[in-house]
């Protein structure tokens, strides 16, 4: 079997180099041993070649499905030891928005080609592939009784994909980021070796990879944290006109993370609402139809609104004092009295919200639209001029997209990772997450993200970009900082030639010729 894999695999990577006319590299990676296959099928080059964001389009030579961590180290070491700048991208569930998980003329790994989760019950940590989405991680943990402790909004995404860059939610102010929450990793890197790292083991390959955008090695496992799963989620919405009270009482809410979870929330989030259509937008379905709620009624400073959203997980054991808990912490807000909102939902129903959204979009042909999407982190002593400048000034009452807002402790975040952040304590996510339906749209939405940036620069507002997106090495270069010589050298000792996830475009072989990264 193994022999007609190599055999295939041997013909596909073969035949198609030809095609292209690279005659020189075949016979390295025709002699392959892998148990996985292989294509040059039309359908799976195309997938491979798109993602969420459907701005940006590179086809690679070939789409991988490996068997296992060794599929993908055999032909990492086969890529890397050709010396040609082959470039190989792993590919989780490819929702980043501008192209980070394709490889030009390349191998493209397809890490949902398999699936593996092991729970560790009486440890509480659960060994997933890393391919896995997270989804499916919660459904064998709850099996236990157990689930992760931190997540992203949405859990179509795989744990390789979210823990390259950070994997944040309302859950970050207490747990930290998806990545504070990780114990052990299985990493192929750039030269090909399938090395295990953690805290204490090939230390500096774990914290590297961890937030590292795909550039050191690709995680074929990852150990993650497990809690017990609370039953039920008591879920609340509450509205705010005045931009100071809004972020006042979102950060006394984060100021509680070290208390007892019966003194504080267990998630914090937020969104702006610029316009009437964004009340009910498809991040906010919440709110039911039979309560509406317009800005005009509800005197909105500007036209613009915030909504506070927080929840307290429950069980059996605690269900009959979860009313007076949140009583006390909703006493210590102020926010506009009649604007409670309230639903009370399954754990799973909660933290796959926004899975529903999705479908919802889908039937309308919403969701396979480009996504011009800008993710920034902003520190908290210049959130009152974003909101100025940006909510109130550049977005004019229009958004195309829901935009979140919500704070987050630096204390939380391993500063040993390769992620950045701004250099306080406390630091805010803000996400426009924009849909666009034409090309006219789409260059609109990307000018406007410019001006936001633009702004900030002008301002001296020193944001970090999330998920970030650049084009030229010197931006990347602002963008890390200080981190900037660390990452540089973690990339010469784990991938040297340059070939993984160059669609980041912060490094390129040095074979290559182009001069944009
Ligand atoms: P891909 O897009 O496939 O890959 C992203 C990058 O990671 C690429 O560079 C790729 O090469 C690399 N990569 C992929 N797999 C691996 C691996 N196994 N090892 C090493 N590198 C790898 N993010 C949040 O933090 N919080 C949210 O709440 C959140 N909500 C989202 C909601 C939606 C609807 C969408 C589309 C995205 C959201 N994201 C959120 C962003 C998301 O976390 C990132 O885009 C993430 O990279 C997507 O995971 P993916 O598996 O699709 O990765």
């Amino acid at each position: 079997m193994e022999g007609v894999s190599k055999l295939i695999l041997g013909l596909s990577i073969y035949g198609l180099l030809v095609t292209v006319g690279l005659t020189a590299i075949p016979m390295e990676l025709a002699c392959l041993a892998i148990k996985g296959d292989v294509t040059v099928d039309e359908w799976e080059v195309e997938r491979a070649s798109v993602d969420f964001g459907m701005m940006k389009r590179t086809e690679p030579l070939v789409v991988l499905h490996p068997a296992s961590g060794e599929d993908v180290a055999t032909v990492v070491r086969a890529a890397y030891e050709l010396g040609k700048g082959l470039r190989v991208s792993a590919r989780g569930e490819g929702h980043s928005t501008n192209g980070q998980a394709q490889a030009e003329k390349g191998v493209v790994i397809d890490m949902r080609s398999r699936s593996s989760v092991t729970v560790w019950e009486e440890e509480k940590y659960v060994d997933v592939w890393g391919g896995e989405l997270w989804i499916k991680v919660l459904m064998e943990t709850l099996e236990y009784g157990l689930a992760p402790k931190s997540w992203t909004d949405y859990l179509y995404l795989t744990v390789g994909g979210t823990l390259s860059n950070a994997g944040i939610s309302g859950q970050t102010f207490h747990h930290g980021p998806q990545i504070s929450n990780v114990h052990q990793l299985d990493v192929v890197t750039g030269k090909g070796e399938l090395l295990t790292c953690s805290e204490d083991l090939n230390t500096e390959l774990f914290h590297a990879v961890l937030g590292g955008l795909g550039q050191f090695g690709i995680i074929t496992r990852a150990r993650i944290a497990l809690q017990p799963a609370p039953h039920r989620v008591r879920w609340i919405r509450v509205l705010y006109s005045d931009f100071s009270v809004f972020t006042r009482d979102q950060e006394f809410l984060i100021s509680l993370h070290g208390k007892p979870a019966s003194e504080r929330f267990d998630y914090v989030e937020g969104f702006v609402i610029v316009d009437e259509g964004l009340i009910n937008n498809w991040r906010s379905s919440f709110f039911s139809p039979s309560n509406p709620v317009t800005l005009s009624s509800l005197n909105a400073d500007g036209g613009v609104l915030y909504c506070l959203e927080i929840t307290k997980n429950y069980h059996e054991g605690n269900a009959s004092t979860v009313d007076q808990e949140i009583e006390a912490l909703l006493d210590k807000l102020d926010f506009i009295e009649t604007s409670v909102f309230t639903t009370d939902v399954t754990y799973v129903d909660f933290l796959d919200r926004v899975h529903k959204a999705e479908l919802k979009l889908r039937s309308k042909g919403l969701w396979e639209v480009p996504h011009p999407w800008l993710n920034l982190f902003v520190p908290k002593s210049r959130i009152a001029d974003f909101d100025k400048g940006v909510f109130k000034g550049i977005l004019g009452n229009t958004a195309s997209g829901p935009i979140l807002i919500y704070p987050m402790n630096s204390s939380k975040w391993d500063q040993r990772s390769s992620v950045v952040t701004p250099e306080e304590e406390v630091f805010y996510l803000v996400a426009f997450l924009r849909s666009a339906v034409d090309n006219e749209t789409v260059e609109y939405l990307n000018n406007q993200n410019h001006e936001i940036l633009r702004f900030c620069d002008d301002e001296g507002i020193k944001v970090k970009q999330y998920l970030p997106h650049y084009t030229k090495q010197q931006q990347w270069k602002d963008h890390f900082g200080n981190k900037w010589d660390q990452f540089y050298q973690r990339k010469m000792q784990f991938d040297p030639g340059c070939i993984l996830a160059t669609g980041q475009r912060i490094f390129k072989p040095p074979t290559t010729t182009s001069n944009d990264v």
